[in-house]
């Protein structure tokens, strides 16, 4: 049985006076679903040693552990800090930073080196799906992102098609079903059964309070990576319930 995830990505937002919000999250995050907050990095170790019953993760870290690398964060420092997951591949990384999937996979094999639980996105532009490449960017990502080794504990993946990230736009349920159900059978096929069954899948862009339950309804849809709608626990808490 697959634990249900909420999870939000705060992105390039939050001051201290933000993690007030974790307090508002805390009592639904004592329900069936796990509940993740990716805060930015400089509020990783104070969102951890605050927050009660929510896990805390990072947004990226570097595929070296440590270095000559001004600016970047490693996995092992995410895991000190106190983060428990770390979101990768996530497509603003990979175009604001040109990151591609052998980067990715690099990443990933750092971070679960550092004991880190991976939330790897995947998903496909507008000229991707509207040129019916949906299932085959999907299906290249995974191969090309997912090192070996993945197991019901150490990855989560998180199908975010790139057109319904801040847009409001959501993909038909019949269009998510179809994303989680591929990206299921390739995990089965690669991992063994077991293993690809045990793998978390989240749905990704413009979740709200208002679709959440149907998006949650969809096969194979084990939870979600909330953007904006997860800075506020006004707004997080409906969506935890509805998963709940
Ligand atoms: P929004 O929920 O703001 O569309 O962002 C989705 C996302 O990119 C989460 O990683």
């Amino acid at each position: 049985m697959r634990r249900k995830l909420a999870a939000g990505n705060w992105k390039m937002n939050g001051l201290k006076a933000a993690l007030s919000e974790l307090d508002g999250m805390e009592a639904a995050a004592q329900g069936a679903s796990e509940v993740l907050i990716c805060p930015p990095a400089t509020l990783v170790a104070a969102a951890a040693q605050t927050a009660k019953g929510i896990a805390i993760g990072g947004q990226d870290c570097h595929a070296n552990a440590s270095g000559a690398h001004t600016g970047d964060i490693s996995a092992p420092m995410l895991a000190d800090a106190g983060a428990t997951y770390v979101i990768l591949g996530h497509s603003e990384r990979r175009t604001d930073h040109d990151e591609h999937d052998e980067h990715v996979r690099a990443k990933c094999k750092s971070a679960w080196q550092a004991g880190l639980n991976v939330v790897l996105c995947v998903g496909e532009s507008l000229a991707e799906r509207e040129a019916q490449n949906t299932l085959d960017i999907i299906g290249g990502q995974l191969a090309g992102s997912v090192p070996d080794g993945a197991t019901g504990h150490n990855l989560v993946i998180a199908y975010e098609p790139i057109w319904a990230i801040g847009t409001g736009k959501v993909p038909t349920t019949d269009q998510i079903g179809e994303v989680h159900d591929f990206m299921r059978a390739r995990l089965e096929k690669r991992f063994g059964e077991g293993v690809g069954r045990s793998v978390r899948l989240l749905y990704g862009g413009s979740v709200k309070p208002g679709n959440a339950t149907e998006i949650f309804a969809v096969s194979n849809v084990d939870g979600a990576l909330v953007g904006g709608a997860s800075l506020k626990a006004a707004d997080f808490v409906p969506i935890i319930e509805a998963l709940n």
